[in-house]
Formats: structure tokens, C-alpha cells, sequence
């Protein structure tokens, strides 16, 4: 299989009060200085092996200039033998999309888009403190299709505060009259120490009971079935032949090479990431210093083990037989025994060739995946 390649860019022009990812504020000094140690880092370590996908995520990649964008992904074909069909996503937000813009990134190479739209009520969007409004969210999905992009993911989340079943379901069928060819939907989470926390106690705001987050999933995703979106993962659903090409690597025991601060790798059973602070890559890279942490092979067990729980995210499931080619496992010998009860229980499928969560056992995924994490948790 092709490596993905994934770039980092961790700058936003504001912070969401619910974001948990490496990001920081965008700064036009810095920005410029961490895109020329990008550069560094990619040209560096190229060895011209074949990639098929290039995924700009973050942070909101958005906020490069097109020329920028431009120039990391021919950094990416001078290191590495770039199919020429790759699939090269870019995560926008709404709010800075413009069609000079597009059309610049579109020029660049970027052939498929994914914005972050997260709701189509205004009033949602202010609760998480987006810089978007919903019609600004539709706007720049029509003008990114008025520009050439025929390939684009929507991004949504429920279980928002105050948000009930029905004003969810707004959004899906919203998100569904645009007819993207990807959609991406999560239920939000609350860290610990999220300012919405904050918010919400200062708004008297409060999320569903857990039942209803349940019915959100679940008729979330039925109703984006019925309009022809296949549910492939966990949190993913896709018009036939539209479902990512990079994020599938990560489910499906792929490789890929991680650029940019927090960046993550594997390959060839060796697992590393990068230093997650911004200045400290800038200044790694440009010293000439490792900017890898964490480097290590990863054991027999552990790849086992990780194959078996990222497969069972995806609706297909595991095959079970190539589970045994590639690992040697019977995984129904192994782990029968504690997967019983969730069969008996309907939240997971086992027909002797296959292992797979149905939509109801997707909400409880983690119950189920914990049974394969022997080495690294348990
Ligand atoms: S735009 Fe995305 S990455 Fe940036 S702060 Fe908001 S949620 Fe986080």
C-alpha cells in the first residue's frame, strides 16, 4: 500500500472554546517561519517511495496562502513519488474561504476540501464560539463547487449544547440538500478543562440526556442512508467511491508519514511523532535537530492488536482470514470468548468470516475495542 502523507498546520484565527487539538493563534511572522521548516522537514526526508494521499489537517491549513500550499505539496513530489491521481484533501473553515482563494488552492493541487462546518444553526455555532455563521458554511461550499471542487467532506458534531434530536436532524438534511461527497460526524466531547464548560454553566446550558445522543447517532446516520451516504466508519459516511483514501490508511493497518508539530508516523512497524510545540520544531528542524520523540517498534502484539481494533471501526468490519494471513490470529479462538456477550447482546455481528459492528454497537465501540488492547492498556 502507498504511504498517506499528513501536514500539520496549527494555527486558527481564534480558539473554539471546545478544541483539544495542537493549535495556537496564527501569527504571520511564525506562520511564515514554521512553512519554511515544513519545507525543510519534507525535503530532508524524502526517499521517493509512492504515496497516494497528502492531507493537509490542523488547526486550520485554510489560513495558508495558496503559494504556500503550493509549495509543500511540490516538496512532497520532489521527496516522494506522488501518484498522480492522489487525493490531496485540505481542511477549510468556512469564514476564510473567498473564491480567489479556492480557486488558488484548487491551482495548487488540492482536489478535495473539507470544511468544518459543525452546525447549520446559528445559534449552535455561537454556543462553540465558531467564527462562521450557517449561511457563510453554505456559501463557501457553493463557491468551492463554483470553483472546480467535486471531491468535498463536511464536517458536523451533535450532541452540541441545548441542542435536542430534531434541531440536530436540521443539520443533516441541511448538510444533505448540498450533496457533498464525504460527511464526517461526531458527537462532541467535553474535555475536562474546555472553556465551553465555563460557558455553558454561565448560560445555564446543558446537553441531552444520553439516550438522546444515541437517537442523534443513530438517526443521524440512517437518514444520511436514505439519501444514498453509506456509513463506512464509526463517524464517517460517503457517497459510493467517495470515501477517504487517506484517513482509510489509518483503519486499515496502512502507512503514512506525519509532517509539522505533533505530526504522527508509522512505518515499517516503527511508530514516532514529532515535537509538539510549535517554536520547538521550528527550531529543531532549522538546527538540523531531531524533531522525532517517542520513536519505537512496535511489538508483534501491539500491531495485532491495533489492526483488530481500527478495522472493527469501519461498517465492513474485520475478515477474519486475512486477519490469520497477515497476523497469524484466529481472532475468534483468542477473543471469542469475551466478544460473546456483545454478540449476544446485537452490538457486534460475527458470522464466522467476519466481525463487524452494526450501527447500534458502533455507539458503545469503545466497550468492544477495549477486549483487543491487551498489551498497551490493560
Ligand atoms: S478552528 Fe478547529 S482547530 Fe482551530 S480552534 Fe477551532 S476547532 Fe480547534
Amino acid at each position: 500500500m502507498s504511504l498517506g502523507l499528513y501536514v500539520h498546520i496549527p494555527f486558527c484565527s481564534a480558539i473554539c472554546n471546545y478544541c483539544n487539538f495542537n493549535r495556537g493563534l496564527f501569527d504571520a511572522a511564525l506562520k511564515d517561519r514554521y512553512v519554511a521548516a515544513l519545507l525543510n522537514e519534507i525535503e530532508t526526508s524524502g526517499d521517493g517511495s509512492d504515496a497516494d494521499t497528502i492531507y493537509f489537517g490542523g488547526g486550520t491549513p485554510s489560513l495558508l496562502e495558496p503559494a504556500e500550499v503550493k509549495a509543500i505539496i511540490d516538496g512532497c513530489r520532489r521527496s516522494w513519488m506522488v501518484a498522480a491521481d492522489a487525493e490531496i484533501t485540505l481542511e477549510a473553515n468556512p469564514e476564510t474561504v473567498t473564491p480567489e482563494r479556492v480557486a488558488g488552492l484548487r491551482a495548487a493541487g488540492v482536489n478535495r476540501l473539507s470544511f468544518g462546518v459543525q452546525s447549520f444553526r446559528d445559534v449552535e455555532l455561537q454556543r462553540l464560539s465558531r467564527l462562521h455563521s450557517a449561511h457563510k458554511a453554505v456559501e463557501a461550499f457553493q463557491i468551492a463547487r463554483r470553483e472546480g471542487f467535486d471531491n468535498i467532506s463536511l464536517d458536523l458534531m451533535m450532541w452540541l449544547p441545548q441542542q435536542s434530536v430534531a434541531q440536530w436532524l436540521e443539520s443533516v438534511d441541511a448538510l444533505i440538500a448540498l450533496r457533498p461527497e464525504h460527511a464526517s460526524m461526531y458527537l462532541l466531547e467535553i474535555y475536562p478543562n474546555a472553556p465551553l464548560r465555563d460557558a455553558m454553566a454561565r448560560g445555564q446550558w446543558s446537553v441531552a440526556p444520553d439516550d438522546d445522543a444515541a437517537e442523534m447517532y443513530l438517526s443521524g446516520f440512517e437518514r444520511m442512508e436514505r439519501a444514498g451516504y453509506g456509513q463506512y466508519e464509526i463517524s464517517n459516511a460517503a457517497l459510493p467511491g467517495r470515501e477517504s483514501r487517506h484517513n482509510l490508511k489509518y483503519w486499515t493497518d496502512g502507512e503514512w508519514l506525519g509532517f509539522g508539530c505533533g505530526a504522527h508516523s508509522t512505518r515499517n512497524g516503527m511508530r514516532w511523532k514529532n515535537v509538539a510545540a510549535t517554536e520547538e520544531y521550528i527550531s529543531a528542524v532549522t538546527a538540523g535537530g531531531h524533531v522525532t520523540t517517542d520513536r519505537r517498534l512496535l511489538t508483534g502484539e501491539e500491531r495485532r492488536e491495533e489492526a483488530l481494533f481500527m478495522g472493527l471501526r469501519l461498517a465492513a468490519g474485520l475478515d477474519l482470514q486475512g486477519m490469520k494471513n497477515r497476523y497469524g490470529v484466529d481472532v475468534w479462538d483468542e477473543y471469542g470468548g469475551e466478544l460473546q456477550s456483545f454478540v449476544d447482546a446485537g452490538l457486534l455481528v460475527y458470522d464466522g468470516r467476519s466481525l463487524r459492528m452494526p450501527r447500534s454497537g458502533m455507539l458503545l465501540a469503545h466497550e468492544v475495542m477495549t477486549v483487543f488492547i491487551r498489551s498497551t492498556v490493560r
